[in-house]
């Protein structure tokens, strides 16, 4: 049974936020677990992304929206949490 998520389980941005509501499964549903920027035909937009990486994207990101430093990274620390790192 999947699980349905409210944050992307790849870079923690919130599902319902996401403009293409969510990224694509292979069969062309949509991901319930994944975001548009993260996940399209049932792959990753970047395979070889290491969390190291995805939390210094996601806090870059965050910083262009407005956040403060120290909230970007409070809110990115819970990133290698998520299922894609999860190992
Ligand atoms: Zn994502």
């Amino acid at each position: 049974m999947e699980k349905t998520y409210k944050i992307c389980q790849s870079c923690g941005m919130p599902l319902k936020k996401d403009t293409q509501g969510g990224g694509t499964n292979a069969d062309g549903t949509k991901s319930k677990m994944y975001c548009s920027k993260c996940f399209e035909n049932g792959q990753f937009i970047s395979p070889n992304m290491t969390v190291l990486e995805m939390q210094a994207l996601a806090k870059s990101k965050l910083q262009e929206m407005g956040f403060p430093g120290f909230l970007a990274g409070l809110f990115t620390k819970n990133i290698p949490a998520l299922a894609r790192w999860k190992r």
